[in-house]
């Protein structure tokens, strides 16, 4: 399979995520011009660009391609952005955010994952180890923040760590099973600070684990 193969997978990829309601041509592009293949392993690269979560190791799962493009629509980035993801995986949801946000800072629970990540990222992608149930105050506060594993519940710590204005997209629920995914704008008005909810999917991601986590 040459770089041609893959390249046309990804522009079907793209279509199939225009037709499945994700609008915004900024996300598309990034979407087409992030190798996805190169961050699954050798055995799944030839699934690379079929709208399917695949397997990594140690847990992780690479996400659907739809919900790495819903997600990265909702968070409405011009390029300006300073972006924290929590559970770097494979790096491709921290690259695509990348090709939209000044910087991403990304944080990943497993040693194993973050080589593999870093390896992988382009050079605007910090990728840390550690725990981001708790995100990561050292560099806050944030536009916006991704988080790629369930929380138990909205996670106030997180929420603390983002600007006014800012955005943050998490998917909540049980360990196991079904969880909504949500996006939460932080904004104010005379009695101060609130919060909007939105529901965007129902969705199934691994755990967040860690002192905010499930485990
Ligand atoms: N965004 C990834 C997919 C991540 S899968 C990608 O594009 O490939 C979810 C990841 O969250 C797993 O790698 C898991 O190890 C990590 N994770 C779970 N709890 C975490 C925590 N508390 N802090 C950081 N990462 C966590």
């Amino acid at each position: 399979m040459n770089q041609d193969w893959h390249a046309q997978a990804r522009d079907r990829m793209v279509d199939d995520l225009r037709r499945k309601g994700i609008w915004d041509d900024r996300v598309l592009e990034a979407m087409r011009t992030v190798p996805r293949h190169q961050f699954v392993l050798p055995d799944t690269q030839r699934s690379a660009y079929t709208d399917s979560a695949l397997p990594l190791f140690a847990g992780a799962t690479i996400s659907q391609p739809y919900i790495v493009a819903l997600m990265t629509q909702a968070l409405r980035l011009d390029g300006s952005e300073h972006v924290l993801e929590v559970g770097t995986g494979s790096g491709y949801g921290a690259s695509v955010l990348a090709r939209l946000a000044a910087k991403v800072v990304t944080i990943e629970t497993v040693p194993e994952l973050v080589e593999w990540a870093k390896k992988r990222v382009p050079d605007s992608v910090q990728v840390i180890l550690g725990d981001g149930s708790l995100g990561y105050p050292s560099a806050a506060p944030f536009d916006a923040i991704s988080v790629t594993a369930a929380a138990p519940e909205l996670p106030s710590t997180l929420i603390d760590q983002l600007r006014l204005g800012g955005r943050i997209v998490v998917p909540i629920g049980p360990q196991s099973g079904r969880q909504q995914l949500r996006l939460v704008t932080v904004s104010d008005n005379e009695s101060g600070s609130r919060h909007e909810v939105v529901d965007l999917a129902t969705v199934r991601f691994v755990p967040l684990t860690g002192r905010a986590g499930h485990v």
